[in-house]
């Protein structure tokens, strides 16, 4: 079922959203993005009709009440932005009068879901190692199974508009959908951008892709690098994992960031780009600084003939330009990790180019997809956002989703 199809008249929604905002000491949300993310659907259901139940988690109060992370806190941010008052739900496992008595255009938001271990459906209070943990995992399924049914016991239908939890396999974000048929569960809107922003970039590509891996390790993006491999016509890998395949190829690399251990990855990576016939474009040269803060001094050299002392902390002129020309013909564009460390604004101009080449090509008609913490501050900063095709909400859910794992909280709704 999809959204748009759906008759929410007369219905109950259950709907899972991301409502995990940041918050001041004092309970107020300093960003609202993850609530204004989830409008859409929200106020889709209510205008077409139906009353919604909405459940979120807020951090990680690990199955336990802990009052900094009630999501009674954001009642009356909620109700402002749906311009309609939101009821709550104290203990949202025990809220079905309260879902019972809802009338079409209602809205009751349920207290937060992580209260409850059987949210994400971990043992509590049991080491991995301790021999009765396998029977307490079994026991802690079945009563997260109970929960899920609990949940869906309060609507008529479930739609999943948390993209930011997709790739968990929670109580609220796939368990739950068990208890619908296919007719009565869907993707919200936000979930559906993200699926078909990240099927643009592995199924619907159009030629040719650069994609630009960056960010401060290797390691971490190996599983994307891999299934990337593959897919693009040109990999531009930046940042600080630059060090590690310098220092693989002989290089000299001061005192940058090099992961020692993957040195015979980076090989790897050098190999299967050269047997696959992709364009990898590595940084030929850097700004190198003395010191790790914004007022280091710096010198322009190669990334394979770093000075003692010193560490690469941006690509170089060479390499921003080598850079642009891999972006700027592209038609399809993913970016994840910046060139540098570019939260200092002096070690920012890689991470800029990259943004405003990655802009240009969008301009000119390219497909671009920015995702990962990191890369959505660099053009946040470089007031670019609107000058790109989509900026995902996803952390870990993007890059899972990448790697070509399915997401469990997709999977669960579309099969
Ligand atoms: P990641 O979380 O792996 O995507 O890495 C993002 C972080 O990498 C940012 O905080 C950057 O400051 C950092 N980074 C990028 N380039 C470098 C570099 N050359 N040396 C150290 N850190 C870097």
């Amino acid at each position: 079922m999809t959204i748009n199809d759906y008759k929410f008249a007369g219905k109950k929604a259950i709907v899972r959203v991301d409502f995990n905002v940041p918050l001041n000491e004092n309970g107020v949300i300093t960003d609202d993005t993850r609530i204004r993310g989830a409008l859409p659907t929200l106020k889709h259901i209510l205008e077409e009709g139906g009353a919604l139940i909405i459940m979120s988690h807020m951090g990680k109060p690990k199955g336990k009440v802990v009052a900094k992370y009630s999501l009674k806190q954001i009642v009356d941010a909620v109700s402002a932005a749906l311009g309609t008052p939101v009821q709550f739900a104290e203990d949202c496992a025990k809220a079905a009068e309260q879902a019972a008595a809802l009338k079409a255009g209602e809205v009751l938001l349920l207290e937060n879901l992580r209260y409850y271990p059987e949210e994400e459906g971990k043992p509590v209070g049991i080491d991995k190692e301790d021999p009765a943990y396998e029977e307490a995992k079994k026991a802690m399924k079945a009563s997260q199974k109970e929960f899920a049914k609990t949940l869906a016991s309060y609507a008529d239908c479930y739609v999943n508009d948390a993209f930011g939890t997709a790739h968990r396999k929670h109580a609220s974000t796939a368990v739950i959908a068990d208890y619908f048929d296919a007719d009565n569960k869907m993707l919200g809107y936000l979930m559906e951008k993200e699926v078909e922003a990240v099927d643009n970039i592995l199924k619907n590509i159009k030629r040719p892709f650069t994609a630009i891996m960056g960010g401060s390790k290797v390691s971490t993006k190996i599983g994307i690098i891999e299934n990337l491999m593959d897919k693009v016509d040109n990999l531009i890998l930046c940042g600080g994992m630059t060090y590690t395949f310098a220092k693989a190829n002989g290089g000299e690399i001061g005192k940058s960031i090099c992961e020692n251990d993957k040195l015979e990855l980076a090989l790897d990576i050098v190999a299967q780009a050269k047997a696959k016939g992709v364009n990898l474009v590595l940084a030929t040269d850097c700004v190198a600084a003395d010191d790790f803060c914004n007022e280091a001094n710096t010198q322009v050299c190669p990334s394979n003939a770093i000075p003692e002392g010193w560490e690469g902390v941006d690509a170089g002129p060479e390499s921003r330009k080598a850079f642009a020309a891999a972006i700027e013909g592209a038609k399809t564009i993913l970016w994840n990790g910046p060139a540098g460390v570019f939260e200092f604004d002096n070690f920012a101009a890689g991470s800029k180019a990259i943004a405003e080449a990655i802009a240009t090509a969008t301009d000119n008609g390219a497909y671009s997809l920015i995702g990962g913490g990191d890369s959505v501050a660099c053009v946040n900063k470089f007031g670019m956002a609107d000058r790109v095709s989509y900026i995902s909400t996803g952390g870990g859910a993007l890059l899972e989703a990448i790697e070509g794992k399915v997401l469990p909280g997709v999977a669960a709704i579309k099969g």
